[in-house]
């Protein structure tokens, strides 16, 4: 009786010597398949028709297979096994509360699509941010609060975020809450007493952009009229220095067309000031400038491909060793697990304040103001009905067209949700072209196999 069948997440890697594996993304589960039928098993295992009698295996393969989750119960449902996962992650994802203290900003970088408005969150702001944070954390059932300090530039209202840091923390000491904080900053505008500051305000990460060494980054992230003129590399630079004393500092490093040569010389700068040997060791973030939106759609022609990126991102890989480290600022190095979390854009609890007092999911649609779906006081109201916010509630990868047909659905969940609100097919493709082109080499590393027969997944075993 055929009561069995192959699991829809079955990814097949071969190795030039033969070696073959079987990763199913589903599970997580990494089998090696070994002896005289290991490639007829491997056929079966990625043939979505094919159906299967626990006769067909020895007790042990069968129980492996099953274990593994590369074999299933022929009436199981998977997506809507992910699609459970999906739900019960968007409730149980930590409470982020991101607050732009103000959409202005020092440097005028060519690539940034914000508007550098002069709106600002200000103190009379403060008990309303409190409010917002206990109604969320309230609601989330949990004891901890994430605050994520955002702009513009946020340190261009420092007032602001020493006041809400301050009403923030002691409202989570009288709510038995644990508080922590981290920071997404140029790097140029920080108070002299750096310590001081990260230990007040709880800072354990901080973000810190680069563009490039000093030429291109300084060319790239120039002074605005009214703030300058200044050598903005040395800044940040020396901030770095004093922050890997006391929080983990990413270096997120903005990669185009024009500055990809500096990426290894950056690593080589970076080493040699003992940002990854600190006591908070420094992490690589190389970062793809693209086109988010509309507003940055201009930045198409100076984009790299994905392929590009990716051969600069093994560069820095094989650069940078194994003592330090290289994260993917989108998708994690490594092999990817299935996933567990949302993005906070998507986590039931978590919220974004736009520095003019509106709400909105996702921290890069700040400022747009008729993607706000809701408001920091009463008295302001949002754009319209606030279109969005149903959207963002309902948003459900596992019923979306394409990604409820893909093999990569586990690991991947649509990737950013906010390029399936603008409908943005483009970057959707990237995203399944992105896991085609990685997904063997990360599964044959993990399994050690070296030297892949195909280092690319055909578009008929994501769509299967
Ligand atoms: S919606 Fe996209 S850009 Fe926004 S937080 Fe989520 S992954 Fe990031
Ligand atoms: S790879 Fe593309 S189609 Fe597949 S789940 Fe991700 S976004 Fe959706």
């Amino acid at each position: 009786m055929s009561s069995l069948r192959s699991s829809r997440y079955n990814f097949p890697v071969q190795g030039r010597d033969g070696r073959l594996a079987m990763f199913n993304a589903a599970t997580g589960a990494i089998f090696r398949l070994e002896g005289r039928d290991a490639g007829a098993l491997s056929t079966c295992l990625v043939d979505p028709a094919q159906r299967f009698s626990a006769e067909d295996f020895d007790d042990e393969l069968l129980g492996r297979l099953r274990r593994g989750g590369f074999v299933i119960a022929a009436d199981v449902d998977e997506v809507a096994i992910i699609r459970e996962r999906y739900w019960r992650a968007r409730g149980e994802t930590p409470v982020v509360l991101t607050i732009t203290t103000t959409m202005n900003c020092n440097l005028g970088c060519y690539y940034c699509y914000e508007e550098r408005s002069g709106a600002r969150l200000e103190l009379a702001d403060v008990d309303a941010i409190v409010e917002l944070a206990r109604r969320n954390v309230e609601a989330s059932g949990k004891h901890s609060l994430h605050v994520d300090w955002y702009g513009g530039e946020p340190l261009l209202n420092l007032g602001l975020l020493e006041a809400a840091s301050a009403a923030l923390q002691t409202y989570c000491a009288e709510a038995g809450v644990s508080y922590v904080a981290s920071i997404i900053s140029n790097g140029t505008d920080w108070p002299g007493d750096v310590d001081g500051f990260v230990a007040r305000h709880c800072i354990r990460q901080a973000q810190i952009s680069f563009d490039g060494l000093s030429t291109n980054h300084n060319k790239r992230r120039r002074y605005r009229k009214g703030f300058g003129p200044g050598d903005s590399f040395a800044r940040a630079v020396e901030l770095v220095d004093r922050l890997v004393r006391c929080a983990r500092v990413d270096l997120r490093f903005n990669i185009d067309r024009g500055n990809q040569g500096d990426l290894i010389p950056f690593i080589s700068f970076a080493r040699a000031r003992g940002w990854f040997e600190a006591p908070y060791a420094a992490v690589l973030q190389p970062a793809r400038l693209a086109s988010y939106s509309g507003a940055s759609a201009f930045m198409r022609g100076h984009e790299l491909t994905l392929e590009e990126f990716d051969a600069l991102r093994a560069a820095a890989r094989a650069e940078i060793g194994d003592g330090e480290r290289v994260e993917e600022s989108e998708i994690p190095d490594g092999l990817p697990l299935p996933k567990t979390s949302v993005c906070a854009a998507l986590a039931t609890h978590s919220v974004v304040v736009g520095a003019e007092g509106r709400t909105y999911r996702c921290g890069l649609q700040v400022g747009e103001v008729a993607r706000a779906v809701g408001t920091l006081s009463a008295a302001i109201s949002p754009e319209g009905e606030a279109p969005d916010a149903g959207w963002w509630e309902s948003f459900d990868p596992t019923l979306a067209p394409s990604c409820s047909r893909c093999s990569f659905l586990p690991v991947c969940w649509g990737g950013c949700p906010k390029k399936h609100l603008e409908g943005d097919q483009h970057a959707i493709q990237e995203q399944g072209r992105y896991w085609r082109n990685n997904l063997p080499r990360l599964i044959a590393a993990a399994a050690g196999i070296e030297g892949l027969c195909d280092p690319v997944i055909p578009p008929e075993l994501q769509f299967r």
